[in-house]
């Protein structure tokens, strides 16, 4: 299980306390070594081996994975006496104490695996998207800004422009790379793409290179994905599911809720959400 760890108030110390005295003196101990330019040797008789042998290379001992019990409003760290407050909502599955100079607790919260949508467009060539289970967008990205647009415009406004594919093949081949980078670093459930078949221009096509391309990446790593119908995503709101969106040039606008967010982006979230829904 992945986690997290965040930062918890320390409410009482308990035995956390006694270690850090442990540490002070074990480091100080080796410092007067190292001072007099001894190798740190054997831990005097009073310091724990394993708690010397860390101090010997790092300031700061790290204590855990600790056991955790709910007490309360509070957990207490089991066998350590120590209790802290936990910074967000939701079952921490262990804690990791940090003594030194000073005592630091943090609890580790499993994360959540995210749905990831993909909006394939001209402005931007992806708008990565990554929605929790609240479907709250946790991670946004941009990639390929303005870099296709051109070669688009000559696709679309030459007769030839067929011709210029793999010259577009090669040019979203590092963006795709980038992009699918983003991708596996947010770990997602699974990945939602635009199913563009039966649009039948040339931009479309273009779109569907470099759609197939993602997909070949994604697939090449082994993450999962999956297409969904982009019918009608970009005019829905994706706050608040109003159907009839306002397209300001880069900007979606919802006259029922009050949503301004670029245009890319509410289709990206929509696509992920539709996953909610179709997956
Ligand atoms: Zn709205």
């Amino acid at each position: 299980m992945k986690v997290r760890l965040f930062e918890s108030k320390v409410v009482s110390k308990g035995e956390l306390e006694r270690i850090r005295n442990e540490v002070l003196f074990a480091s100080m101990y080796v410092d007067s070594l190292k001072r007099k330019g001894l190798e740190a040797g054997p831990p005097p008789i009073t310091v724990p081996k394993g708690l010397y042998y860390q101090v010997v290379s790092s300031d700061v001992v790290r204590i855990g994975p600790v056991e955790v019990v709910r007490q309360g409003n509070s957990y207490l760290l089991k066998g350590l006496n120590a209790v802290v407050e936990p910074p967000l909502e939701g079952e921490p599955v262990h804690a990791i104490a940090e003594v030194g100079k000073e005592i630091k607790v943090y609890l580790a919260y499993p994360v959540e695996q995210s749905v990831v949508g993909v909006d394939v467009g001209v402005r931007h060539l992806f708008t990565v998207v990554a929605i929790d289970k609240e479907r709250r967008v946790v991670a946004k990205r941009y990639f390929g800004e303005n870099l296709i647009s051109e070669e688009f415009a000559k696709v679309v406004s030459t007769s030839e422009g067929l011709g210029e594919i793999t010259t577009i093949r090669k040019k979203v081949e590092p963006v795709v790379q980038r992009a699918v980078d983003f991708i596996e670093g947010l770990d997602p459930k699974i990945v939602v793409l635009e199913n563009l078949k039966g649009i039948e221009n040339r931009i479309a096509l273009v779109l569907r290179i470099a759609t197939d391309s993602i997909r070949q990446e994604l697939y090449r790593r082994g993450l999962k994905y999956r297409f969904v119908n982009p019918y009608r995503s970009s005019r829905l709101c994706s706050n608040c599911g109003y159907r009839e969106g306002i397209l300001e040039g880069h900007v979606f606008f919802c006259p029922n809720c009050g949503l301004r967010i670029d245009r890319d982006l509410n289709a990206a979230v929509n696509l992920a959400m539709r996953c909610y829904y179709e997956c």
